[in-house]
């Protein structure tokens, strides 16, 4: 099936690597032209030309962290003045830390509004005076949005109202084209779930290949998941080929969640 994604431009945001790197690969490899960003000006540069020459596609990399307003606006506006337009745009950042709601500070409660919600919010204003062709918006969360997961509270807070976000959005958007939907990883193998499940084995007292294999018997596919079947499920829901998909939220877990 094609994707309808050539000549598209895709924003595609904290994709230096893991999950946003996937979904960048995805869309290149499908004919878009991608603008990645992330923290680190190194890291990101690499990640565009490694992009680029994985797939042939028109890359661009800019440093930007999404808890900051302005480089949010710097990235947009770089984008466009290269590529005239924006059709696609794939909401992402680092996640909240890990903890217990009693461990948790007034500090960490408002550094994960700004870094989860807020990011979501000013990513997509900035965007939008841009999709003036349509085109879709997609948001990724976390499994916690539809069942809390123990020590991820910030992350399940905050990930609910990006979902709160989506389904408003999918409604206000429609009439200008603009497809709005959210994506929920299981576990990916990313830096990321390595990180969780070294925390999970330091505070068990078990080896990380202890912690993993207690994690693969929750996942009906016995696996991890890749960036690539991620990036697979968010290609397909950013482009034209999901046409009449708005409002939804679709998990990519091998399984993993059992709620009907
Ligand atoms: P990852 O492998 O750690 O990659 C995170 C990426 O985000 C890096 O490119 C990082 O680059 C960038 N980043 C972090 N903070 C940023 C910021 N403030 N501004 C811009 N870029 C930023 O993580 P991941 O597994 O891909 O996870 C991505 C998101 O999905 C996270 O919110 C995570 O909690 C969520 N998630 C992942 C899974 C999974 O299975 N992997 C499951 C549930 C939820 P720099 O450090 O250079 O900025």
């Amino acid at each position: 099936m094609e994707l309808g994604l050539q000549n598209k431009v895709a924003l595609v945001a904290a994709a230096s690597k893991g999950l946003g790197y996937g979904v960048a690969r995805a869309l290149a490899s499908d004919g878009a032209k991608v603008s990645i960003c992330s923290r680190s000006a190194d890291e990101i540069e690499a990640a565009a030309k490694k992009l680029a020459d994985e797939t042939g596609a028109d890359t661009l990399g800019t440093a930007c962290d999404v808890t900051d307003p302005k480089d949010i606006e710097t990235w947009v506006k770089r984008t466009v003045e290269q590529w005239g337009q924006i059709d696609a745009l794939l909401v992402n950042a680092g996640g909240p830390p890990a903890g217990y709601f009693k461990e948790i500070s007034d500090e960490q409660w408002q550094a994960a509004f700004e870094l989860t919600l807020m990011s979501s919010i000013r990513m997509i204003n900035a965007a939008i005076p841009h999709m003036t062709g349509g085109g879709a918006i997609l948001t990724i969360t976390s499994s916690s949005v539809r069942e809390p997961v123990e020590r991820l509270v910030l992350s399940t807070v905050m990930r609910s109202g990006v979902v709160g976000l989506v389904k408003t959005l999918a409604d206000e958007l429609a009439p200008d084209g603009i497809r709005v939907n959210n994506l929920i990883p299981g576990r990916i193998d990313t830096d990321r779930v390595a990180h969780l499940d070294e925390g999970t084995a330091k505070r068990l007292g078990i080896s990380f290949e202890e912690a993993r294999e207690r994690s693969l018997k929750n996942i009906p596919l016995g696996r991890l998941g890749t960036i690539d079947d991620f990036g697979a499920a968010a290609a397909f829901l950013l482009s034209p080929a999901a046409s009449y998909i708005t409002g939804a939220t679709l998990q990519v877990d091998g399984g993993m969640m059992r709620s009907v």
